[in-house]
């Protein structure tokens, strides 16, 4: 039964990511990291005086192994061990609160292929990301791990967690509504929510299956949601409401089929939230509209432009008291009435209660928004550790430039009466990525001719867009 206490373990270098851990399972993940991955997270959670952690997993077929392997590496930390199950990501985020857990550990690929798996975490209640995440490299790698001999007991929270989500619910006009589980692990939850809310419910793919057979649970791209499209027309449902694979970002289309992004749903939102809280932030990550923020301003809140990332928002979050975030992905947080964290099903509740509230259908809602020309996220290719001195580069050949306004948050966001272009280091992939916006089709020429400048300007070859 005792494991090999002292004996050190090294983990694939590509797994221990900025926000989150995440490989290949078979290939740079196996059960071995998961137990040292276990092993030292909760020696960090009894460093700190904790005892008690939760720990759920998605539907991926990996997924029971590798959460078996996290939950007997924390157990060999001297940890106890709440086994929530599979769930979504804000479940487990939920089960933390609820359950009073000294943090949480969720088994997730996200939305990544069937053949990736991974682990989002919370220390207390608070996202564990960045440094927190080498530190369980260098844990695991001299073998420093405490010892000891944690129980494991069940903790089923899906039936707290659906009631929690209803209780922000406020009845109002009867809606037609089309949900995508897409095979993930909303399935149960959104099943009982829909059987639990007034109006008409169709329930697209909620058997849980690792396999994803009928689409890609990833809201952001739009082929995904080709389906829904058409089950709201078939249906002439108000709103479709699509979730990727671990239900912590949500994809909505109105009842003529059109995407509401992120950052139009932050917009709609804001309406809600900023007439109860006049003046309260709102932040918004760096790839969202200039719509969104001049909207936020208008409904007399305090825009805030930050850097791209879920640890990175809720961190900003909690210290500046914002009662709203999102971002372009669809991951969006409500720290009113809520904890702050992103979960996909609250927010499907709270746009459903919103929209229910008022007579207008969806389209109304979107089509409050001024319109704009935006690229697609565009990427070039740039070795990994070229990176951010490519991106250092391109600030510096900005420097002195008065037509211009750059935020350098997270890459650079240029601004000028033409609009704004963005260019920044992906966190996840060896790319950098730029999107353009603007009010017309000439100037967003202009702004895309700035970028393949500034591209070629640092070494890197500019496809065609
Ligand atoms: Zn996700």
């Amino acid at each position: 039964m005792a494991e090999s206490v002292s004996s050190s373990h090294r983990f694939d270098p590509t797994i221990l990511r900025e926000y989150d851990v995440r490989g290949i399972v078979g290939s740079t993940l196996h059960a071995a990291d998961a137990h040292a991955l276990g092993h030292a997270f909760g020696t960090i959670v009894a460093e700190g005086g904790g005892r008690r952690v939760a720990v759920g997993r998605d539907g991926r077929i990996s997924s029971p192994e590798i959460a078996a392997a996290t939950i007997e590496g924390l157990r060999a930390a001297g940890i106890d061990v709440l086994d929530v199950g599979g769930c979504p990501t804000p479940a487990l985020y939920f089960a933390v609160h609820h359950l009073a857990a000294d943090g949480g550990i969720m088994i997730t690929g996200s939305h990544n292929p069937p053949d990736y798996n991974g682990f989002k975490m919370m220390l207390g209640t608070a996202p564990f990301f960045g440094a927190d995440i080498q530190r369980l490299g260098e844990i695991a790698g001299t073998g420093s791990f405490a010892t000891g001999q944690g129980a494991v007991e069940a903790a089923p929270v899906l039936d707290a967690y659906v009631a929690r989500l209803l209780r922000d619910h406020r009845p109002g006009r009867a809606l037609s509504v089309v949900w995508d589980c897409g095979n993930g692990a909303t399935g149960p939850v959104i099943t009982a929510l829909a059987e639990a809310l007034p109006g008409t419910h169709k329930v697209l793919y909620p058997e849980v299956d690792g396999t994803f057979p009928n689409h890609h649970p990833d809201p952001t791209v739009p082929e995904t949601l080709e389906g829904l499209r058409a089950a709201v027309a078939d249906a002439g449902a108000d709103l479709g409401i699509a979730f990727d694979g671990d239900g912590d970002r949500i994809g909505v289309i109105d009842e003529t089929g059109r995407v509401i992004w992120g950052d139009q749903l932050v917009a709609i939102y804001a309406t809600e939230i900023l007439a109860a809280q006049p003046g309260a932030t709102v932040i918004a990550d760096v790839k969202a509209s200039q719509v969104l923020f001049d909207r936020i301003a208008e409904l007399g809140g305090v825009p805030l432009m930050w850097r791209t990332g879920h640890s990175l928002i809720k961190t900003k979050m909690a210290e500046t008291g914002a009662p709203l975030a999102g971002e372009m992905s669809g991951h969006l947080f409500f720290k009113d009435r809520y904890y702050g964290f992103d979960d996909a099903p609250y927010a499907a509740v709270r746009l459903l209660a919103l929209i229910g509230a008022s007579d207008r259908p969806v389209s109304a809602w979107r089509d409050d928004l001024p319109t704009v020309l935006n690229t697609p996220e565009l990427r070039f290719p740039c070795a990994e550790e070229r990176k951010f001195g490519a991106i250092a580069e391109v600030k510096a050949a900005l420097d002195g430039r008065t037509d211009v306004s750059v935020n350098d948050i997270d890459g650079v966001r240029v601004s000028s009466e033409d609009g704004w272009w963005l260019l920044r280091a992906s966190n996840t992939q060896d790319v950098l990525v730029a999107r353009c916006e603007a009010q017309s089709a000439v100037a967003l020429e202009r702004l895309k001719d700035q970028v393949r400048d500034a591209v070629r300007a640092v070494g890197l070859d500019v496809p065609d867009f």
